[in-house]
């Protein structure tokens, strides 16, 4: 049986910026795990005929020094760019978000495809278990997916935590968000800088034209509906024809080449733990982390990609102590 020093869960922000610091102190004895085909989580781009959207975060900001230090070095490597805004840039990847976690990964060979379903504790260690029946022993496990999946599988693998760190975990929730994905013949009437988030109806948070965005070499438009419209319409079959009668005035429909939709089921969490990390056993060998959990001086207060990578950052050094 495969023997790690450290099991991370989830190739998101989160766990590949653990993966990374634990790789820069030569301490490569890790594996990062995800159970989707490509690392990056919410950092989530998708062909679409010959042209390419972000569907997950499109942009972000930063307000700590340690990730602008980061931020300056990806800008030299030409790997992102200052999309829009002077006074607080928002920064996006040249190539799409999905690209940028790929980029940030290089160094590491993640094991994709593989969900972890169990952990169990044996002999001062853990067992980890994968939905293909991949069992691997590991000393410390730190878990970044988003909160409601760690307590399930905290849940579905029996293992026992510390009461009070079941109990903040089972506090904070999270809001699903639907992304709808348009393919059009022709240009839009868009913004040149390729986004609009003001003044739009009642449920749409955000539109991108990923040809003016300068990602995609066709025109596609990814459309976000807030939470809450989210929650409102999870699961019913008609929400792409709700959206078109939405968006009538600021799209031709006319034009349109093909549809998408993407529900992200946990897509931003409506409240946040304010500590990096949580011990979750309280002897440093289990660990959950992720968007979720801020340092206690965080001043957005909000769950973001900021968020995940000061996290991830926190939490590896805590385990690698
Ligand atoms: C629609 C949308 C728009 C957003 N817009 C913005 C924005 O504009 N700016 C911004 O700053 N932030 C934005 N965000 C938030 C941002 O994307 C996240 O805060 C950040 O990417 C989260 O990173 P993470 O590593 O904490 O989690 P995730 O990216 O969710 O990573 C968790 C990983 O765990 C994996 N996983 C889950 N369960 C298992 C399992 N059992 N076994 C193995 N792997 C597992 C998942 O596949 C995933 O890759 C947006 C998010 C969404 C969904």
């Amino acid at each position: 049986m495969e023997n790690y020093e450290m099991t991370i869960v989830g190739a998101g922000l989160a766990g590949i910026t653990a993966a990374r610091r634990l790789n820069k102190q030569g301490r490569n004895q890790f594996l990062l795990v995800d159970k989707s085909k490509s690392v990056g989580g919410r950092l989530a781009t998708r062909r679409v005929a010959n042209g390419k959207a972000d569907h997950g975060a499109q942009f972000f900001t930063v307000r700590t020094e340690e990730l602008d230090e980061e931020v300056q070095d990806w800008l030299k490597k030409g790997w992102i760019t200052n999309w829009f805004g002077d006074d607080h840039p928002r920064y996006t990847a040249v190539d799409g978000m999905n690209k940028l976690a790929k980029q940030l990964s290089e160094e590491f060979t993640p094991s994709l495809e593989s969900k972890v379903t169990s952990i169990v504790e044996k002999e001062g260690a853990y067992e980890v278990t994968d939905d293909k029946g991949q069992v691997w022993k590991s000393e410390k496990v730190l878990l970044t997916m988003p909160i409601p999946q760690i307590v399930q599988l905290l849940k579905d693998s029996e293992l026992s935590v510390q009461p009070s760190a079941l109990k903040q975990l089972k506090s904070i929730s999270f809001e699903p968000t639907y992304v709808g994905i348009f393919h059009f013949k022709t240009p839009t009437s868009l913004p040149e800088i390729g986004q609009v988030d003001q003044g739009l109806p009642d449920g749409v948070e955000r539109i991108v034209d990923h040809q003016k965005k300068g990602i995609s070499d066709e025109v596609i438009v990814s459309v976000y509906m807030t939470g809450d419209w989210s929650r409102r319409y999870f699961g019913e079959d008609y929400v792409m024809s709700l959206m078109q009668e939405k968006l009538a005035s600021y799209l031709n429909w006319d034009d349109l080449e093909s549809e998408q939709l993407k529900r992200w089921r946990y897509a931003q969490a409506k409240n946040v733990l304010r500590s990096s990390y949580l011990d979750l056993k309280g002897d440093a060998t289990l660990v959950a982390a992720g968007d979720a959990f801020l340092r206690e001086n965080d001043e957005a207060g909000r769950t973001r990609i900021e968020s995940a990578y000061l996290s991830g950052k926190d939490a590896a050094a805590y385990l690698s102590w």
